[in-house]
């Protein structure tokens, strides 16, 4: 089969089993650019079951750029409890302000002044173009990439990931056919264990049944080590979530409280993950009587 007949049928295929066995997803039944914006934020590092959850309620709290705009930060902090990486939330707040300010409330359709805004880089600023406005583009995150270079690997070796994708984009279909592949990325073209025997596109696949399991990995043996900073700068706001509106707690304290082997030590390392809390807007740090004194912002 010539790469012109297999690509089509792949397109022809792919598109099939999108219409008849894609998850009905909330933010698939919507165009609405702030929802969709929403949507596409707490997805870049949050899986899809824990994303279901939160969305509605945080929709709910927070239905669209005015009242995310006007809110307290500390409660749009709070309202994205559970979806990690926090400084999503305060950039999408941000972005809010932005638009609210310059744009009269509207998110811009071009993808070059998407991707002005706060947070937003190239993936996040073609999803918005494809998903809510409709436009003919490409949109590439990891499981896409993935697919494509099995799809493709011929392709993928002598392409950008980006020219690759908009070179198999089939004429009209953006909205359908990126959904697709993401749909077809997390369900059955897994990283590690695809599903190949199932897959609807096997017959056309030059790698189905040809990815090796990865070798088990034992770099975890010593984890209690080499905890991630992003792990305590996570501790750090959920303990202060916890705390009402008025309420601040003293650094030392706070220290020993997320890290209790710390026993007065990595005061240094404590400060610079403070410090980065508060440049990412995630913090408020006071100082009385020599003392550091920490809250949500307000
Ligand atoms: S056949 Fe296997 S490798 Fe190819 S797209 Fe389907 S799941 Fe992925």
């Amino acid at each position: 089969m010539n790469i012109g007949n297999r690509k089509s049928s792949i397109t022809k295929s792919l598109l099939h089993w999108y219409k008849q066995k894609a998850r009905p997803l909330p933010w698939r039944k919507t165009r609405n650019p702030y929802r969709i914006l929403v949507s596409e934020v707490m997805l870049q590092q949050t899986q899809v079951s824990r994303v279901l959850q939160k969305y509605p309620e945080f929709l709910r709290l927070f239905p669209n750029f005015s009242s995310l705009a006007h809110a307290r930060t500390a409660d749009v902090i709070r309202a994205w409890s559970g979806m990690g990486y926090n400084n999503r939330a305060v950039r999408l707040q941000q972005v809010a302000k932005e638009i609210m300010n310059d744009n009269n409330g509207r998110l811009p359709s071009d993808i070059h002044i998407l991707q002005k805004l706060p947070g937003i880089g190239r993936y996040t600023a073609h999803a918005v173009a494809c998903f809510s406005f409709e436009q003919q583009t490409a949109v590439v995150d990891t499981n896409v990439r993935r697919i494509l270079a099995r799809l493709f690997p011929n392709r993928a070796r002598s392409m950008d990931e980006w020219e690759l994708a908009e070179s198999v984009l089939p004429k009209r279909k953006a909205y359908e056919w990126n959904q697709a592949l993401m749909e077809l990325g997390s369900t059955f073209c897994t990283a590690a264990h695809p599903r190949c025997v199932d897959c609807p596109l096997k017959q056309y696949c030059p790698s189905a049944f040809q990815i090796r399991k990865p070798k088990k990995s034992y770099k975890r043996k010593n984890h209690r080590a080499m905890i991630p900073n992003r792990i305590y700068r996570g501790r750090i706001v959920a303990l202060l979530r916890t705390m009402s509106r008025r309420q601040s707690i003293e650094s030392n304290r706070l220290l020993h409280m997320i890290r209790p082997e710390a026993r007065g030590q990595n005061q240094k390392w404590f400060s610079l993950v403070l410090t980065g809390l508060q440049r990412d807007g995630l913090i408020q740090i006071h100082s009385q009587k020599a003392k550091n004194f920490i809250s949500l912002p307000k």
